[in-house]
């Protein structure tokens, strides 16, 4: 293991705060204040907002030939890069960067013309594409930060962030990141640089470009403050920390000032644009604390997730929700109880990699809820050979998540009383204990969440949520990414 660096934080700023030239200066900004408190940072970067969505569409209006299609997205690509390298750099320093960033446009749009040539995307094709973006932002931003005073070293996270080869979602390799992290990494840092590495992206051993997955630079953030020890992580969003639930929904959501790790385990998978739900690993395995922060806010406290939670008075931290589910229903009346059949079942989902959400079963039937519909006619295929299956799209999981769940009796009942106006399909309290979830109409959501968020949160404990600032957002509505997103 390697030796605790307390003074070194790693700070993700997601792709709302590398947006556009204002968003970058407010970046270097913060940078500078950790900076003035002595603290060393290395710097984890997303691509500009909405760039990893352009480049798919790109690579996918290629992969079907569409040439022209691609090069356009990636036309406007090349000029807001551009435009944004401008406004930050200037002098000798501007014309490197313009010739880098002109570099790396090149280098796509050679790529975009030879996806659409062959007419073919494949997953190893697709991270390539996808890749530019992280290597565009973190160019953009060592050269913004190099001229503002904060020693800003690009580092290329390829040499760094070390996975295996599954593309699309690859693997870290954490003693090979560990080691790459201490030679390329460290030394930068010993010189009181500040190194700026793109996030989500890395190469497999041969040096082939891959990816984490989508949203994953606060993965890559943890990735690299576990193996190097840091004091903190930090990440930067555009929303005051973690909420009692979405304020858009509800306009009383309070900030949640702290969270246990297992408590934002759970949140994650629903609020997973502010926190990618793997970030907590390389964390948790280190004790290295969590901090989900505002970077149009950057005074706030944002939310601080720790190993271990001060008791709560509520027994809920959160409500979130998660919309755009469907339910599978597999009837099978001789066979559900016989020894391997469960097995059979989740078999299926695993051959086909999509992973189950919620389970439930009965005497004859089980119930299981998945976040894609993409595979299901396949999967519905496989299962029909051992069963009846039917699946119903439009259902949305709300989940209440809390520690103290556990010191509080009757509580289903509270939440139930309260929701007793809803349609409830499928209920689940998993064996942690501190999450209780259930399945309805995607169309009763709102209204659920405001229910339930009147019934728990209306004397809300100080200690652990902010009272003064309900839903406070100073300057942004958390219009892009709240805290527990909708998704
Ligand atoms: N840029 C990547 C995405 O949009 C990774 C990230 O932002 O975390 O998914
Ligand atoms: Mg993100």
């Amino acid at each position: 293991m390697s030796t605790p660096r307390p003074q070194l934080v790693v700070m993700k700023f997601g792709g709302t705060s590398v947006e556009d030239a204002a968003a970058i200066r407010r970046t270097a900004e913060i940078v500078r204040g950790r900076r003035a408190r002595g603290l060393r940072a290395i710097v984890v970067v997303s691509a500009m907002a909405r760039v990893t969505d352009t480049l798919l569409a790109a690579a996918a209006a290629a992969g079907v030939g569409d040439k022209h299609g691609a090069l356009a997205l990636s036309a406007r690509l090349r000029s807001r890069h551009l435009d944004t390298a401008r406004d930050l750099v200037h002098g000798i320093e501007l014309s490197t960067l313009l010739g880098t960033v002109q570099h790396e446009f090149d280098a796509l749009d050679d790529l975009l013309r030879g996806i659409s040539a062959v007419g073919e995307l494949t997953p190893r094709t697709t991270d390539l594409v996808l890749s530019f973006g992280e290597r565009l932002s973190s160019v953009v931003v060592a050269a913004a930060f190099a001229l503002a005073g904060l020693e800003g070293a690009h580092l290329d996270a390829r040499d760094c962030i070390i996975t295996d080869n599954s593309y699309g979602k690859a693997v870290p390799q954490e003693a090979l990141i560990e080691q790459a992290l201490l030679k390329h990494a460290l030394p930068l840092v010993e010189r009181d640089l500040t190194p700026v590495m793109g996030g989500f992206i890395g190469s497999n051993e041969a040096g082939i470009t891959t990816t984490l997955g989508r949203g994953g630079s606060d993965f890559s953030a943890a990735l690299v403050g576990g193996a190097l020890h840091a004091g903190a992580i930090e990440i930067w969003t555009d929303v005051n920390g973690i909420m009692t639930t979405d304020p858009r929904i509800c306009p009383d959501a309070l900030r949640v000032k702290t969270v246990s790790f297992e408590e934002a385990a759970e949140l994650a998978y629903f609020g997973a644009k502010v926190l990618h739900p793997a970030t907590i690993l390389p964390a948790v395995q280190k004790n290295i604390p969590v901090f989900v922060l505002n970077s149009r806010n950057a005074a706030n406290e944002g939310t601080r997730i720790t190993a271990v939670a001060p008791p709560c008075r509520s027994p809920f931290k959160c409500i979130a929700v998660k919309k755009r589910l469907t339910i599978v229903d597999i009837v099978a009346s001789r066979m559900l109880m016989s020894h391997g059949y469960l097995k059979a079942v989740f078999d299926v989902f695993d051959r086909h990699r999509v992973a189950i959400d919620m389970v439930s079963t009965s005497e004859v039937s089980i119930s299981v809820t998945v976040d894609t519909s993409e595979h299901l006619p396949l999967i519905a295929e496989d299962l029909k050979r051992i069963a009846d299956v039917k699946y119903e799209s439009g259902k949305a999981l709300v989940c209440l998540v809390g520690e103290d769940i556990r010191g509080h009796a009757g509580i289903s009942g509270k939440v139930f009383t309260a929701i007793e106006h809803i349609n409830v399909r499928m209920i689940s309290q998993g064996a942690s204990e501190i999450n209780m979830s259930f399945m309805i109409e995607e169309d009763d959501a709102a209204e659920a969440i405001r229910s339930l968020h009147r019934r728990f949160f209306s004397d809300p404990d100080g200690e652990i949520f902010d009272l003064d600032a309900r839903a406070n957002t100073a300057g942004a509505p958390p219009v892009h990414m709240p805290a527990v997103a909708v998704q």
